[in-house]
Order: C-alpha cells, then structure tokens, then sequence
C-alpha cells in the first residue's frame, strides 16, 4: 500500500508536521513519499527547516504572480508526470490550498483514497476566503476519510450529508506544532522583539489586496495616534502587492513602526505571544494567538472558526474602523481569562491530535487494503 503526503505551503507544513511524524513512527507499516509542490518559496524552506521535515520529492512549481487556475494545473501535470506509474493507494492533504485542492483531484483521478486533515472548516460563503472556502467543500466531496479539528468542523460536515462514520475529530495539529516550538522558542533569547508594546500586524489574503488593505493601513495609522504607547510590528508577507501598501504607510514611520521579513515560525509564535493583541486576516493566526491568550481582530468579512470568536478570544472587523477601535478598547479594558484560554486549546485537542490522525490514518488504510485484497 502506497501514499503521497501532499503540501505546499507554510501553513500546510506546519500542520502536517506532527501528522507525518507519527505516521512515520507507525513504522513500515505505512509506505508513503513527502510530497512537496513549491506554492510558496522562500518562506516555505524556513518551516521546513524548523521542522526537519525531509521531503521525497519537491515539483518546484512556484512563479512569480501565479495564479490560484495555473497553480491547480501545474500542480497536476507535476504530480501526473512525476507519479503516474506508481500504483497510488491514498494522499493525505492539509486544508484548503490550491496545493491541496489539485492533491486530491490527482489522488482521486488516480483511483487513490483522499484523506483531509482539517477538515469541515466552513465559512458557507464561496467568495470569502477566495478561493479556500471553495477549495475546501470540493475537497470533502473527494475525501474518504475527514479528519476534523473540532466538533464546529464535524457538525459541518455532517450538514453537508458526509458519513458520521467517515468523521473523526482528531483536533488541531497546528496546536501540537505550535506547542513544540514554543518550547523551543522559549529557550531561546527574545531581544529581536520591539521593547515597547506593539501590535503584531500580519495581512496577506488575497480579497483583501487593493483597497481593502490601503483601508486597513489607514484604521492601522489611526491606532497609533490613538494609542501612543503601542507600536505595530508587521513581518511582511513577500507578495509585493502587500509590501508596496505597507512600506507606502509605514516606510516613513520607523519611531513607531517595526516592518520587517516573515519570521520563522518559532519566532513568528514568539511575537504572537508577546503581542498586546494581533490584527491579521489569517486563519492559522486565529487559532495560535487565541491559544497564547493573544486576542486578534480578525480582517476579514467571515471566519471559518467561529469557536474562538464565541469564547470572545477573536472578533471580526472586517475593514470597519469603528469596529476596529471599539474592538481595541475592549481588548485593552478585558484582559483574557485563563480558563477561556484553557478551553480553546482543550477544543482543539490540547496538543495530541498528530498521533491521533496518524492512528486513524493507520487504520483507514488497513481498511483500503482489506478490501483490495492486497498483500499486507
Ligand atoms: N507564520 C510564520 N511567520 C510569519 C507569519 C506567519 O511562521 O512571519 C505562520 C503562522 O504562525 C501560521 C501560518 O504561518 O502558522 C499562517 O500562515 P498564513 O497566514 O500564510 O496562512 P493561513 O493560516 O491564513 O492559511
């Protein structure tokens, strides 16, 4: 029985770090390649490195400007030519890439079983994020076996008429991932962050580029004349678009803004924790902050894990600058309670979710071998 874990951008390395560690420790048992597609570069070969991940195979995809349709096409003619006579069993993709996405349409025309790990995360609106909330519904409609990070991602999943018996919450691997390099984080010396107080700034999403994100820079600038003790600290992400806005507002403003490259994900957990609060309009940042107790004021019109909303750990501002300011004082006034805390990371599986998916992993393709007849 053979596989292919199949990834290719940041966040989707971090998640599927503890999840091929464990498969790994299954042993001979499961015979799989580390696929990796290159959607993302540079900041890929960072995470890779803070995980020592060893990857088989690397399609090296990644242009300049590509777009959701060329990365999809690439990625399956690069898997097609480069795995076409292997007899394929199963991929395991990760959330909802273009990478992952294109992964699972090329496990399923080959006849393999699709496995999803963080599955049933839903927005239920197609158009926000674009193209993720599409990418992730088709991809349940592939997948044989879901693997969903909390009880939110199940009850989805079920409404969408997938099999209960196909669920299995194992929770979030991005917790297990943060929670090992934070250990590793803390063991190392923090001088690099700013001395002051300072608000971690993290943009990128694509509905979000244009207007939107010129908006945002200006809410961003008015913080700071509202709040003089706080600087913001931004890595950029390297779309150029997003850095163009960013140095265009903040290039000039050094005595209160901190612009910087992406840091590496040990680093980048650091400044999160450190963080008086965030404002990010990014998914896995959601759920990492909330469970430092870091509070983050979502830019974005929807979220795809309202649990962290509810516990009051995350709030939606879209680009509303009243919201945003009101949504700050609140912050600054309520500090967060430890148990809120204790609860969010309780939800999603308290760090242990990269041997649960293994373990269930393990047993779906046991499955697929039962009933193929193939030789153990
Ligand atoms: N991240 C990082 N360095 C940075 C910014 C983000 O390591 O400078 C990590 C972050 O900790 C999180 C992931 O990248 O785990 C989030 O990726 P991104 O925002 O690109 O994608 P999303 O989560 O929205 O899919």
């Amino acid at each position: 029985m053979s596989g292919l874990v199949i990834f290719g951008t940041r966040p989707e390395a971090i998640k599927l770090a503890p999840v091929i560690a464990g498969l790994r420790t299954a042993g001979s048992a499961v015979n799989f390649e580390v696929v990796c597609t290159g959607q993302h570069a540079e900041i890929m070969t960072q995470t890779l490195k803070a995980f020592d991940i060893e990857i088989d195979e690397n399609l090296y995809l990644m242009q300049p400007n590509q777009t959701p349709i060329e990365v999809v096409r690439r990625t399956i003619e690069g898997l097609s030519m480069r795995f076409d006579e292997l007899s394929l069993d199963w991929v395991l993709v990760q959330g909802d890439t273009a990478t992952a996405f294109a992964g699972a349409e090329f496990g399923y025309l080959s006849g393999a079983a699709v496995m999803h790990l963080e599955a049933g995360l839903r927005t239920h609106d197609i158009n926000e994020p674009w193209p993720e909330e599409g990418f992730r519904q088709e991809i349940a409609r592939l997948a044989t076996l879901h693997l969903a990070p909390y009880p939110s991602a199940r009850r989805n999943l079920i409404d969408e008429g997938i099999n209960a018996e196909n669920i299995h919450v194992i929770g979030n691997s991005g917790l297990d991932s943060q929670q090992l390099m934070l250990r590793r984080a803390d063991e190392g010396d923090n001088n690099w962050l700013p001395d002051d107080d300072f608000i971690l700034v993290t943009l990128h999403r694509r509905e979000n580029l244009g207007e939107r994100l010129e908006k945002t820079c200006q809410q961003l600038v008015s913080l700071l004349s509202e709040y003089p003790g706080l600087r913001i600290f931004w890595p950029i992400h390297p779309n150029p678009k997003v850095r163009r806005v960013a140095y265009q507002f903040f290039g000039a403003l050094t005595d209160r803004v901190t612009l910087c490259e992406p840091l590496d994900y040990p680093k980048f957990l650091s400044a999160q924790k450190a963080a008086v609060f965030v404002v990010s309009d990014s998914g896995g940042v959601q759920e990492e902050a909330a469970s430092m107790g870091t509070r983050v004021a979502i830019v974005r019109e929807k979220t795809e894990r309202p649990d962290a909303v509810e516990l009051g750990l995350t709030r939606i501002v879209g680009a509303d600058a009243a919201l945003l300011s009101e949504t700050v004082a609140d912050f600054l006034a309520n500090p967060v309670e430890p148990q809120i805390v204790e609860k969010w990371c309780s939800l999603q599986g308290n760090g242990e979710a990269g041997s649960k998916a293994a373990a269930v992993i393990v047993e779906h393709i046991e499955g697929i071998r039962l009933s193929v007849g193939a030789p153990e």
